[in-house]
């Protein structure tokens, strides 16, 4: 190790690692520090992401998934089982080796490009100059000529339910149970809520979700949030919007949890309770007081549009920043700084963003809302297919939900697509290509999807901006 590097990355998740192996593979000397300790008790890479975040609850929602396709639609098939049970133990051991596969991979890519991974904690001090403080050992001083900070964010917590690590538990603690929740209960029907809530859902708890707002998934097309509301339901997930937590108590085992609504104050018993009020950005003990770094009015590292902190040399990168957070935002945050500081013009196209929940069906979306260009004053052409009528989706019996495409009316350029439906995560990246390409409906029409797929959906819906969709009625006149 030596004490001088080109790049000092401060946070190993996914906005962190990206930054420090694009550096690297730039011919920039790189180090990267990160404090994570996995399950072993050992130091682990990849951030909330690999360890507590997207990997571990997409392997709990891909198995809840299949075990819930077995219970429930398997026969209608025609295909046999007996009675369908599920080993809590050894869904979690499963899970514990894809996060272990891939913390390691970044291990061994941190290795292949000559990132030096420093594990322990990173404080900003002037100059810039990092101090470093491994887990056991003394701290010392690192000289650098950039830094780039990707600290990350945590859950938010909320006084009326404190966590308590066995009945009432954050999202790292929703992907630990030991065993399946006869009960459970959800503050906030956010991302998180709606994917852990249907995780265990399915495999088999009484799922209730209690939300604050009175409406559901405010961010998303208010058609497809109303109807994936419904399926939601129809799979058993209790859904009480307008629901405001206002205390807990754990008694004998179990969790009460009072709220109020608009017809009173209640309360629910649950087994075990999941807080999911969305996250904040982490930043404790990593600034010195002259650093130089500013924080914004919400508490997020203060940066310009190309990531740059307050200080000079210094970048911030991440969830710690404004904008979604998201993984694949703040890796591509990294890899924007790491380029730039190797003298490229590389920038973050933030209007190109796309969004996934991962419920079954789930619900993807890139760009603007109809509500959102609405009240802009902006005028659009909407295109919308039903997988109801897709052969693919049929024949997988997977036909509930929706694309639609929504178009500039003067232009036909792309602002907007919205998909609630089977494998939403992946058909969403056709209209993040269409989009990013300044792609108008029109194209996205002319172009050849293969048949019979999931993707004609997204087709379809594009040739019903102007009236042209073949495999339904249109309301439009044809031009
Ligand atoms: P993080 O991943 O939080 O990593 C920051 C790292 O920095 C951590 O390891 C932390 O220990 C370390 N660190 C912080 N301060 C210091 C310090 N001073 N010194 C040393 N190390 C430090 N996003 C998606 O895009 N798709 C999903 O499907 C998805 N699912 C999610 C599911 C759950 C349950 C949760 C909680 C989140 C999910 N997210 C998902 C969000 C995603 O995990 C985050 O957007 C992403 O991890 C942010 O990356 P990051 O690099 O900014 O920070
Ligand atoms: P969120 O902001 O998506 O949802 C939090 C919900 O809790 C909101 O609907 C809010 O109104 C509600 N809420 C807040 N306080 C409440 C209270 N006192 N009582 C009842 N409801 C209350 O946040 P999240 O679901 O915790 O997720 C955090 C972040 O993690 C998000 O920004 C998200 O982008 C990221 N994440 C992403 C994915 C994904 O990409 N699939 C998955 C999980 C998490």
């Amino acid at each position: 190790m030596t004490d001088k590097y080109d790049v000092v990355v401060i946070g190993a998740g996914p906005a962190g690692y990206t930054a420090a192996i694009r550096c690297a593979q730039l011919g920039l000397n790189t180090a990267c520090i990160d404090k994570s300790l996995g399950e072993s008790g050992d130091p682990t890479l990849g951030g909330t992401c690999l360890n507590w975040g997207c990997i571990p609850s997409k392997a709990l929602l891909d198995v809840s998934h299949k075990f819930a396709e077995a219970r429930d639609s398997f026969k209608g098939f025609g295909i046999k089982t007996g009675k369908v049970s599920v080993d809590i133990k050894t869904v979690m051991q499963r899970k514990t080796e894809v996060v272990a596969k891939l913390t390691g991979g970044i291990s061994a890519l941190f290795k292949a490009n000559g990132v030096i991974a420093l594990a322990g904690t990173g404080r900003l001090l002037t100059g810039p100059r990092v101090e470093y403080a491994p887990h056991d050992g003394a701290a010392q001083v690192l000289e650098s000529t950039h830094v780039i900070l990707a600290p990350g964010s945590v859950s938010t917590q909320i006084e009326p339910t404190p966590l308590d690590g066995e009945f009432i538990v954050d999202s790292t603690g929703a992907l630990e149970f030991d065993s399946v929740p006869a009960t459970l209960g959800v503050i906030g029907a956010g991302v998180i809520g709606l994917e852990l809530g249907s995780v265990w859902g399915r495999f088999g708890s009484d799922v209730v979700v209690l939300e604050a707002l009175d409406d559901f998934l405010p961010m998303c097309d208010r058609r497809i949030a109303r109807d994936a509301k419904k399926l939601l339901e129809a799979q058993g997930l209790d859904i009480r919007m307008g629901a405001r937590v206002v205390g807990s108590k754990v008694e004998n085992g179990s969790v009460e949890v009072r709220y109020q609504d608009n017809e009173g104050e209640h309360s629910v018993h649950v087994d075990k309770l999941i807080v999911g009020v969305g996250r904040i950005p982490y930043t404790e003990g990593l600034l010195a007081p002259d650093c130089g770094v500013n924080l914004d009015e919400r508490g997020f590292l203060y940066v310009n549009d190309l990531c740059a902190t307050d200080a000079p040399h210094v970048y911030a990168v991440g969830d710690a920043v404004r904008g979604p957070m998201l993984a694949h935002k703040g890796m591509d945050e990294g890899v924007m700084v790491a380029e730039r500081l190797a003298g490229q013009k590389t920038m973050v196209n933030y209007d190109c963003v796309p969004s996934v929940i991962y419920t079954h069906p789930e619900v993807a979306w890139v760009g603007r809302t109809e509500a959102e260009l609405k009240s802009d004053g902006e005028k659009f052409n909407v295109g919308t297919f039903p997988f109801a009528a897709s052969g693919r989706a049929l024949a997988a019996h997977d036909s509930d939900g929706m694309v639609k495409v929504i178009a500039d009316a003067e232009t036909d350029r792309i602002l907007g697509v919205h998909i609630l439906g089977p494998q939403a995560s992946e058909l969403i990246a056709q209209a993040v290509i269409a989009m990013e390409f300044n792609g108008s409906a029109e194209d996205l029409g002319l172009t050849m999807f293969a048949h019979p797929s999931l993707s004609e959906a997204v087709h379809e819906a594009a040739l019903g901006v102007a009236g042209h969709a073949v495999h339904m009625v249109n309301r439009k006149k044809r031009n």
